[in-house]
């Protein structure tokens, strides 16, 4: 039996010796090397290289550089947290053409929950589920006043215990200053009063311009996204930052998406994660146009990941999966490519659903599960990404 299992040990040393070889072999003959051995030192990449590992075709190599700097920056635990999506309103004012959840003001589809509404809801959550964050985001409604934000806030905080408030978009935010006439700062330390603890990255799709007027995001440019989360992280307000691909962007503009979210986070700090999204298409506008015609699929999920990964380096330390959107196994092979946090529990999400793809709700043990078969520890953790429990 001994004698079998010294075989099998051997057998599997010689097999990963060879892969690495394979491994070290395709790496010096890359056409990529340059870049790859400028991030293994350390260097920031510039926009032109990040703009290159946005377009390579060497995606495996790209991965496990970036699974390298995860292992370095972020170590072996993959993070989760339990979390409700509450999507208060599909109200809105911007309508994005990439997105299918929106109704516009006034239509018969259109609904609106009130503070009691919200605050069963978290405390349900909470009680029955172990929620220890309520994600609040919904679209840009133009008769909300900054009184019914404040309400759903303190009742949220009012009915749950221990439980961050992860709340609103830029969008909602720019919003509400422009409609109470308000600086963005006074609007964020009225919100923080009432009991907001962080802020997704959510509005931040691409950060150019051009492709955002494209995407129909005309009131919410990106000096807007990028204020927002500045004056956010001034007053102590933690926020993550998201990139939405899958439309009409090109690799030059994923590449100044990240080194502006980068230079940002240098002078502020105040970035926790970085989450990438794809678009999903059915039902939208873009879609219908013919404007986009396909839905990006899992390399282009795994090299966002691996290049965000290769970008931010000790910068941004928690890469999410982007399981929401592409699913468990391509979550479990994400987490080889760079990113070290699952994302969320989910719970009635209703953004996605409205494209027609169906998400259910994930529970903490499918999340367990399905980080332990890739042979990764598992931990809870909290809104700001400090751990609560551990699995192992
Ligand atoms: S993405 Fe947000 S801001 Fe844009 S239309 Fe949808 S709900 Fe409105």
């Amino acid at each position: 039996m001994q004698i079998l299992n010294i075989l099998t040990i051997s057998a599997l040393l010689l097999e990963s010796c060879n892969s690495l070889r394979a491994m070290s072999d395709l790496y010096r003959n890359s056409e990529i090397y340059d870049i790859l051995q400028k991030a293994k030192s350390g260097e920031d990449l510039d926009m032109k290289e990040t703009e290159i590992l946005f377009r390579t075709k060497e995606i495996q190599l790209l991965g496990y550089m970036a699974d390298n700097v995860r292992k370095e920056v972020s170590g072996n635990n993959v993070s989760y947290i339990s979390n409700l999506i509450l999507n208060y309103t599909n109200t809105c004012i911007v309508k994005c053409k990439f997105c299918a959840f929106y109704r516009k003001v006034g239509s018969s589809e259109g609904y609106l929950l009130d503070k009691e509404m919200i605050g069963r809801r978290a405390e349900r959550a909470w009680r029955e589920l172990g929620v220890t964050q309520i994600l609040i985001q919904g679209g840009v409604n133009p008769n909300l006043p900054i009184e019914y934000y404040e309400g759903a806030f303190l009742e949220i905080k009012a009915r749950t215990k221990g439980v961050a408030i992860h709340g609103l978009s830029t969008s909602e935010i720019e919003y509400i200053s422009k409609k109470e006439r308000m600086s963005i700062k006074e609007v964020l330390e009225r919100l923080q009063k009432a009991g907001l603890d962080s802020v997704p990255g959510a509005g931040g799709e691409i950060l150019v311009d051009s492709v955002r007027k494209k995407l129909g995001r005309n009131l919410s440019l990106t000096d807007g996204w990028l204020n927002v989360m500045e004056e956010a992280h001034k007053l102590g307000i933690r926020t993550s930052s998201t990139m939405v691909y899958g439309h009409i962007e090109t690799p030059e503009d994923k590449a100044k998406h990240l080194i502006l979210i980068r230079d940002l986070q240098k002078k502020t700090g105040g970035f926790m994660a970085f989450i990438p999204w794809n678009m999903e298409i059915e039902n939208t506008e873009m879609f219908k146009e013919g404007l986009v015609t396909r839905r990006a699929g899992g390399v282009e999920l795994l090299r966002s990941v691996a290049v965000a990964r290769l970008v931010f380096q000790h910068s941004i330390k928690n890469i999410q999966t982007g399981w929401l959107t592409n699913g468990i196994p391509l979550a479990q092979l994400a987490l080889t490519y760079g990113a070290n946090d699952w994302g969320g529990t989910i719970f009635e999400e209703e953004v996605i659903p409205a494209t027609g793809k169906e998400v259910g709700n994930l529970q903490a043990q499918t999340i367990v599960e399905s980080v332990n078969a890739m042979g990764r520890p598992v931990v809870e953790r909290d809104n700001f990404y400090s751990i609560i429990r551990n699995f192992n």
